[in-house]
């Protein structure tokens, strides 16, 4: 599965807490992030990371062009709900793309951890047997 990994300048040691818990599972699937969150997570973990563009720099719509491609299986993105972000209009769109392609999505640790324990139960191999629009 392709995974992307996202996280506002607040949730950052989130992401790496929850990247390091669920090591185990997510080095089994392909990771993509937006860069400075990737940053953190390959010096935290060691995994193999694809780094996008920060966020504010495009890194948000690369991954929802990926999503749009119908090449992005789940999105986990942390984001901080109390700080103004200069890029909420792409923060809107990812949110909004992944409704559109019904991509799983957690925006919170909890929910992230469920869909983690999903993944990992097979929940979520519907995808797998999705063909892979161009
Ligand atoms: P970053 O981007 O990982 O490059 O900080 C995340 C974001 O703010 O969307």
């Amino acid at each position: 599965m392709k995974i992307a990994l996202i996280a506002h300048d607040k949730k950052k040691s989130d992401m790496v807490q929850f990247v390091t818990a669920y090591r185990d599972i997510l080095a089994q699937h392909e990771l993509y992030a937006t860069g400075t969150t990737g940053q953190r997570v390959i010096d935290a973990t060691g995994l193999s990371v694809h780094r996008f563009r920060s966020g504010p720099l495009g890194g948000d719509q690369q991954i929802g062009a990926m999503i749009a491609n119908n090449d992005m299986d789940m999105v986990v993105f942390f984001r901080d709900p109390l700080t103004a972000q200069p890029h909420e209009p792409d923060v809107s769109a990812l949110i909004r793309l992944s409704d559109v392609y019904q991509i799983p999505l957690a925006t919170n640790m909890g929910t992230a951890e469920v869909l983690l324990k999903g993944l990992e139960k097979g929940f979520i191999d519907w995808r797998l047997i999705q063909e892979r629009r161009k």
